[in-house]
């Protein structure tokens, strides 16, 4: 008996074996036939773009199994996550899901991209009660700008003004743009108003003297800005011509307002001359009066002869002939105060004020100005040469002035040539018989010049000549100017 149960519990053995080697060989099958891997569901998308700075909440992942014959587990699988995402700092990061399973290690990527797309900001600052204007310009009241990733960049705002408004514009390192504008109030940029004072086309005659009468400026609002105004131009008054006098302002933006006065200086007119009809002799005498002029107008007189007197200061013990000699109906003419030559001819403002200086003896002596005059040296010198092209601009300024000048076309010879009374009668007669019209230069400082007046007007009596006074009218007998 024991034999036979021995036996039947061996074979027992062997088949539990031979099935549980079926049942293996049948399990790892359906393992192969179902070929379990490992399946991630990502959360939102793999590829995600943040913002610098903002908060980065990972969306996650899950896993499951999956296999062919029993689909997906529903348990889900642990989960490692490594890397992370600085969203202080630009660039690209990587985020790696992964699990294991079945001694196998799966994986999933997701990557984030931190970027700079924010502008910066630019903030105006306002102070308050503050009125820009025309003339200084909009004041900046203030500035800054920040930006999240460069910070501050105020000094990288670039400014520009423009007519009615301020713009500001800054860009940070990622290429980022931010402008703002900030209006400005128009009233105060409407430009100053200039105000020409007087006659804005002034026609005047020719004179010493030129006063400006000037320009007011002021703004839109009404503020006097003439201490910024400036004046160019000028106007050379006794030369006649156009001038043009410009006001203007500008402002510290560099922008210009301006306004014009023309001037026109017009010669002071004269009349045309008149050549006498009949034989005529101009007696003149420079450079008196001296102690021979009473003389010599006592002669005068006795012959009811008219001459003129071409005068200076040199002896004013005498100025009493000027007077005189004026109410006997003789002409006098300015000849210069001084008479000093290297004086006279230095500038025209040296000439005019030795001039005016003569005419004030004479407004003294006649209670009149005169029109007349002979240049010291006559309108032809060449003393005048260190001062190259006096005699042209003060021939032209004279006459713009109103005043003529007269030259001679017989000459004496008392000025050094002879000493001669009789030599010098000669010469008179001889200049004065060889034209109709003569005008005869003497000077009333010499004795034996005088003296040969007598002679002269005798002779010009018997041969039929009028001596006459120059008046405004005469013929100047104008030497050519040499300088
Ligand atoms: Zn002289």
């Amino acid at each position: 008996m024991a034999g036979t149960g021995s036996r039947k519990r061996a074979r027992g053995w062997v088949v539990a074996l031979v099935v549980l080697i079926w049942l293996m060989a049948t399990a790892a099958l359906i393992l192969l036939a179902d070929g379990r891997t490992v399946r991630f569901y990502v959360y939102g998308d793999e590829d995600i773009t943040l913002e610098y700075g903002a908060d980065f909440h990972d969306p996650g992942v899950y896993a499951v199994t999956v296999g062919n014959l029993f689909g997906e587990s529903e348990k889900h699988l642990e989960i490692q996550t490594l890397g992370a995402v600085d969203s202080r700092r630009l660039g690209v990061y990587v985020l790696r899901y992964t699990t294991r399973f079945a001694f196998e290690d799966y994986s999933v990527e997701r990557r984030v991209t931190v970027v700079d797309s924010t502008p910066p900001v630019i903030e105006l600052k306002h102070v308050e009660g503050y009125e820009p204007s025309w003339m200084t310009g909009y004041a900046e009241e203030g500035y800054s700008a920040w930006d999240a990733v460069d910070g501050d960049l105020t000094g990288k705002v670039r400014r520009v003004k423009l007519d009615d408004r301020v713009q500001y514009t800054v860009t940070d390192s990622n290429g980022n743009t931010t402008t703002v504008e900030r209006p400005l109030p128009n009233i105060s940029y409407q430009p100053p108003q200039i105000t020409v004072l007087g006659e804005q086309n002034l026609v005047m005659q020719a004179a010493l003297w030129y006063d400006d009468a000037g320009a007011s400026v002021s703004d839109a609002l009404g503020r006097d800005l003439n201490d910024y105004l400036v004046t160019e131009g000028n106007v050379t008054p006794w030369v006649s011509g156009d001038y043009e006098i410009r006001y203007s302002i500008t402002s510290e933006l560099g922008e210009t307002i301006s306004a014009v006065r023309n001037v026109t200086v017009v010669p002071v007119p004269l009349p045309e001359t008149v050549t006498p009809a009949e034989k005529t002799i101009y007696l003149t005498f420079d450079d008196g009066p001296s102690p021979y002029t009473a003389r010599l107008l006592d002669v005068l007189d006795r012959y009811g002869a008219k001459a003129t007197f071409f005068v200076t200061s040199q002896d004013p013990r005498y100025y009493d002939e000027i007077g005189r000699a004026y109410r006997a109906g003789h002409a006098i003419g300015v000849h210069t105060s001084t008479h000093d030559y290297n004086k006279i001819y230095a500038s025209e403002y040296a000439f005019f004020e030795d001039f005016f200086k003569m005419e004030e003896v004479i407004k003294e002596q006649t209670g009149d100005y005169t029109r007349l005059f002979r240049f010291p040296g006559g309108s032809s010198n060449t003393v005048s040469n260190f001062n190259p092209g006096i005699m042209s601009r003060l021939t032209r300024a004279m006459t713009d002035l109103g005043y003529r000048y007269f030259d001679w076309n017989v000459y004496s010879g008392d000025a050094g040539e002879t000493s001669k009374t009789t030599q010098i009668a000669k010469n008179i007669k001889d200049g004065c018989a060889q034209q109709k019209i003569s005008i005869v230069l003497q000077h009333d400082i010499k004795d034996y010049s005088v003296a040969a007046v007598e002679s002269v007007l005798e002779w010009g009596r018997a041969n039929g000549y009028s001596f006459k006074a120059l008046q405004l009218d005469s013929p100047g007998m104008h030497h050519g100017v040499n300088n």
